[in-house]
């Protein structure tokens, strides 16, 4: 589908999940085309991408640029098949693209890594063997490789036809990026803004210290961007950006509500909060222990992120006892 002159989403699907698909576009150029993410690494994926690049009347062959808004499977999996397919430069940011291999090849030390963090967090032992492994299933979805570019904050790429300014946007993932477009006025987004869910944003052996302090200092790095349309990795383009940003703010200080209120009947663990605040999945609340394992483990690790990042507001405390990492309010 052509959404701005030039400018092509392509759906692609997920592998086990069909009704989630991942927003690839392919941007028109006098000197070779760019695509921005390539979806997860499966077949039907592939062909999706190569039906759509046949519905815009373009060349498979002509794509000279992938590039990653970050390194999440959905994103960054089947770009190494299409170097392959035709001899592209994969480009990302320097900090994801250092993650790759620990993430995706030799990820036994990721794992052990999650499982204390878990552990630490007060998840059951029992449950750690599910939890730790998780999102394995996604590896399968990706090939890993070195990229040929990385990216820095304030770079520019263009195709002739466009010109993008790399907008580094860490918090969903610590080397995230947006790519603005400044004089025609959109932006691309990735999982950063999207405009029918929240991005969900963890503490995890890859995140920063803080990765919620900085998804939010990323988000208000956009919001007085002049941009009429938001082109995200999921879900609809969108307009209004600022307004779309001022929800997912007040989203997350709804969170921090919840979190504190659990907090002033008591010490608990990351786990045990999880246990006490609302999910929503599909659009429906659902309890923790309904949740499946995946969500289960996003759950917790979101809740530390929510609370670093409370930490460095002043109104949490953490202390380690009994072998576990325990928060309690302060205020
Ligand atoms: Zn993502
Ligand atoms: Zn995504």
């Amino acid at each position: 589908m052509e959404i701005l002159n030039g400018v092509h989403q392509i759906k692609t699907p997920a592998p086990e999940r069909a009704s989630w698909s991942t927003n690839v576009y392919l941007i028109e150029g006098g000197d070779g085309h760019i695509l921005v993410d390539s979806g997860w690494d499966s077949q039907e994926s592939l062909w999706a991408l190569q039906e759509g690049i046949k519905a815009a009347n373009l060349k498979l062959r002509d794509i000279k640029k992938v590039i990653i808004t970050h390194i999440h499977p959905d994103h960054y999996g089947l770009s190494t098949k299409i170097k392959q397919i035709c001899g592209a430069q994969v480009v990302m940011h320097r900090i994801d693209a250092d993650f790759i291999f620990p993430r995706y090849k030799d990820f036994a030390d990721l794992v052990k890594q999650t499982e204390e963090l878990l552990r630490q967090n007060g998840a059951p032992a029992e449950e750690l063997p599910q939890l730790k492994n998780a999102s394995l299933w996604a590896n399968k979805y990706v090939t890993p490789d070195s990229p040929e570019v990385m990216l820095e904050d304030g770079d520019t790429i263009s195709n002739d036809s466009f010109e993008f300014e790399v907008l580094w946007t860490p918090g969903h993932s610590p080397g995230h990026i947006c790519l603005y477009e400044r004089e025609k006025k959109f932006i691309l987004t990735g999982d950063h803004v999207l405009y029918n869910t929240v991005p969900r944003v963890s503490f995890n052996p890859q995140s920063s210290d803080n990765p919620l302090g900085d998804y939010t200092s990323s988000l208000k790095k956009l919001e007085s961007l002049r941009v009429h349309f938001i082109l995200p990795g999921h879900g609809p383009v969108f307009n209004a950006l600022g307004l779309r940003i001022e929800k997912i703010l007040q989203h997350h200080e709804e969170r921090k509500r919840a979190i504190m209120r659990t907090l002033h009947d008591g010490l608990k663990t990351a786990y045990e909060i999880s246990q006490q605040i609302p999910w929503m999945v599909n659009r429906g609340s659902t309890a923790f222990r309904d949740l499946g394992v995946w969500d289960r483990r996003m759950a917790v690790t979101e809740t530390i992120a929510h609370l670093k990042l409370l930490m460095k507001e002043d109104r949490v405390g953490n202390v380690d006892m009994d072998g576990a990492s325990l928060y309690i309010a302060k205020d």
